[in-house]
């Protein structure tokens, strides 16, 4: 995030929507925990906080669109264990291919770690092989404590995606794996609230809101919404800055994610990032709330 862009007071943003910006997240009191989180692109983090490591949507295989539509489901082992291995934990928000095509991957190169998700999440794992042993299913209100972390299940919504929305599957269909990416199913939606060191994220992995669990929600320091598909949801962001009260806005599911991982990141589709500065503007005029970008496959502090 561009230091001008935090100066320019009372006037929005605007930076670009991929900086090379590699700063530790700046707390309002300085005070970092030592830990480190990357994003992943898409809605995938890695935290790693004091020996323990815990990963969101891990997603990075990012098949183009022909393959997505008509290819079986392929990942890329080796990029997933780059990013990805030696895990205690793994939170899978919904279903779809860009939150879970890389599970099984993920489940290798991480031999101890667990799966949380939705019902469909987990029996999607289970047919991919992941022992039965290592897969929880969650609800809303499900704390998980993992290391230094506590990470808790919220109720959520999916973001509503024109065209490709109606064709949308919520469970899985017969017995096997889906045959392409594509049919990969939504299952439930959850956000996820992590705690650690004292600092508290919530992390939208998809952007539609379910307002009753939302108002159970205390406030959080860092809100990391998604931006892809938002638009459906009337007053998105205010919303969650309404309920969440952030000191800190991080963005994700920003990036265009049928391209590779290693070409330079693009907007997706739709994204409409003056809108979003706009926004971003009103949470900090409202709340006080700072805009802050994180680096593309890149671990900063925090
Ligand atoms: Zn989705
Ligand atoms: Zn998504």
């Amino acid at each position: 995030m561009c230091a001008s862009c935090f100066l320019a007071f009372r006037r929005p943003p605007t930076c670009a929507p991929f900086p090379a910006n590699e700063a530790p997240l700046p707390w309002p009191d300085g005070q970092a925990s030592g830990g480190t989180l990357r994003w992943t692109g898409v809605a995938g983090f890695r935290f790693d906080l004091d020996g323990t490591s815990l990963a969101f949507d891990p997603f990075v295989s990012r098949p183009g669109l022909l393959r997505v539509l008509l290819r079986r489901p392929r990942t890329d082992a080796r990029a997933v264990a780059d990013r990805f291995a030696d895990l205690d934990a793994v939170f899978v928000g919904h279903t779809h291919y860009d939150h879970a095509l890389d599970l099984p991957a993920v489940a290798a190169a991480s031999p101890r770690a667990k799966v949380y998700g939705s019902l469909t999440t987990v029996e999607l794992a289970r047919r991919l092989g992941v022992d039965d042993a290592r897969l929880g299913a969650v609800r809303d209100g499900v704390r998980v404590e993992v290391g230094p972390f506590a990470v808790t299940a919220v109720a959520s919504a999916h973001g509503h995606v024109p065209v490709a929305g109606r064709l949308d599957r919520v469970g899985l269909r017969g017995a096997g794996v889906p045959r392409t990416p594509f049919r990969y199913p939504r299952g439930a939606v959850f956000a996820w609230r992590i705690e650690a060191e004292g600092r508290s994220f919530h992390l939208q992995g998809s952007a539609g809101l379910d307002d009753r669990a939302l108002a159970r929600q205390r406030p959080v320091d860092v809100l990391v919404p998604c931006l892809a598909a938002r638009h459906g949801t009337p007053r998105y962001l205010e919303r969650l800055g309404a309920a969440l009260r952030p000191d800190l806005l991080i963005p994700c599911h920003h990036d265009h994610f049928f391209r590779s991982l290693t070409a330079p990141p693009r907007p997706v589709p739709g994204l409409d990032w003056p809108a979003f500065l706009e926004d971003a503007h009103r949470l900090e005029t409202r709340w006080g709330t700072r805009l802050h970008l994180l680096p593309f496959d890149r671990p900063v502090t925090w």
